[in-house]
């Protein structure tokens, strides 16, 4: 059998930047520099940079990325956030945790992506605001999406925590709306060495708040003043080297997620049982997941082990099918149910060589039906 082709690379990208974190961190751990410091602060600029926005407050991941960001913006009991049902829990997640009721929307069929449409018709006197999620890499509408949004006085949080890097109308995604919030979780497109999250936004005290939720509560500048109940959420020395390394590569990396994922397009699209999603002329998509529908999945992926071609299930169901969520499901959303049976993630990694990703292609392409036999070649 043929080498096997991993779903991501993790390893790979950690080697490739140790070299350039081993030195610091051991004059930080030396100098006892834990937990922020200047090795964070360079990082939230840059990020911020990157992202085209003034202020990016680090956190300790990114599900209190969203969490601290509705906190910020006053969110509490009573209130009600949309959100697409098509998405990793905790979206939905931090809702909740911020005090308020998650109403579950359902997704463009074609892009699995939260849009107008779907938000207008779950609209009620409770709502406060939309989080919209840039789904595998792939950013929303946020020019129809923004005014809708501001239109009705709600606020706009992005969910870019798969979407480092994507664009919408060549601007970066987390600059839209009234924050940005970002996973650093390892296997997102810019990845730690552990948990870490960052809020990106446009306005000076909305990061402000942010830091101090994050930070005990503290008063800005000041040790011994708690002027609200916060929490401890901050992104440490160790992780600020790894992310200032790795965001040095990313745009090469995001160019090589984009490459396989055009050579997948390539080597799929036609193919009798394999659906691929839509790509927006406006989006840049940013490709932290190559998903593929097909029917029969957990068959498919079976057979797809057995030639050594690893995948994923991003995610087997939508938010307000998982018992945790249940109390806050109120309506069948066909589209998100329809999508999670069919999902399948396909390997992509910044690593990915265009032999691994033809591989993957003939398997699929055997696994589905042109059936032709295990490990034959289908040209
Ligand atoms: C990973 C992820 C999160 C949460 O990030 P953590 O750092 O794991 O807390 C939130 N939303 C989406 C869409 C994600 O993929």
């Amino acid at each position: 059998m043929n080498h096997p082709v991993p779903l991501t690379a993790l390893g790979a990208e950690a080697d490739e930047v140790w070299q350039d974190v081993a030195e610091p961190l051991k004059a930080a751990v030396s100098a006892a520099s834990f937990i922020g410091g200047p090795i964070v602060e360079r990082f939230e600029e840059e990020w911020a940079r990157f992202c085209g926005v003034p202020h990016a407050v680090g956190v300790a991941n990114g599900t209190d990325a969203l969490c601290l960001t509705l906190r910020a913006l006053g969110v509490g009991p009573g209130d009600e956030v949309l959100v697409p049902a098509s998405t990793f829990v905790a979206t939905a997640e931090a809702v909740v945790l911020a005090g308020a009721s998650p109403r579950f929307v359902d997704v463009d069929p074609r892009t699995l992506l939260m849009t107008t449409g779907s938000i207008l018709g779950s609209l009620s006197s409770r709502t406060r605001g939309v989080i919209a999620v840039h789904l595998y890499g792939q950013p929303c509408d946020m020019e129809e999406l923004s005014r809708t949004v501001s239109q009705r006085g709600l606020f706009l949080v992005e969910d870019a925590a798969q979407a480092h890097g994507a664009s919408w109308n060549g601007r970066p995604v987390g600059s839209f709306g009234d924050a940005g919030c970002f996973s650093f979780y390892p296997s997102k497109n810019l990845g730690a060495f552990g948990d870490g999250g960052a809020v990106v936004t446009r306005d000076a005290s909305l990061a402000r708040m942010v830091r101090s939720l994050g930070d005990h509560g503290r008063a800005t500048g000041s040790h011994h003043n708690h002027v609200v109940i916060g929490t401890n959420s901050r992104l440490d020395c160790l992780q600020g080297l790894v992310l200032n390394a790795k965001l040095a590569r990313l745009p090469a990396w995001i160019e090589a997620r984009r490459q396989a994922a055009a050579r997948y397009q390539e080597g799929l699209r036609g193919v009798p049982g394999v659906e691929l999603l839509d790509e927006q002329p406006l989006a840049a998509h940013a490709y932290n997941l190559f998903v593929v529908r097909v029917a029969d999945r957990e068959r498919v992926r079976a057979e797809l082990s057995s030639y050594g071609v690893a995948t994923g299930v991003h995610y087997p169901r939508p938010c307000h099918k998982e018992v945790a969520f249940e109390r806050f499901a109120r309506e069948p959303l066909p589209e998100a149910e329809a999508a999670a049976n069919e999902v399948l993630s396909l390997p992509l990694h910044p690593y990915i060589s265009q032999a691994e990703v033809d591989r993957v292609v003939e398997s699929l392409r055997s696994a589905v039906g042109e059936k032709v036999g295990a490990g034959v070649p289908v040209l």
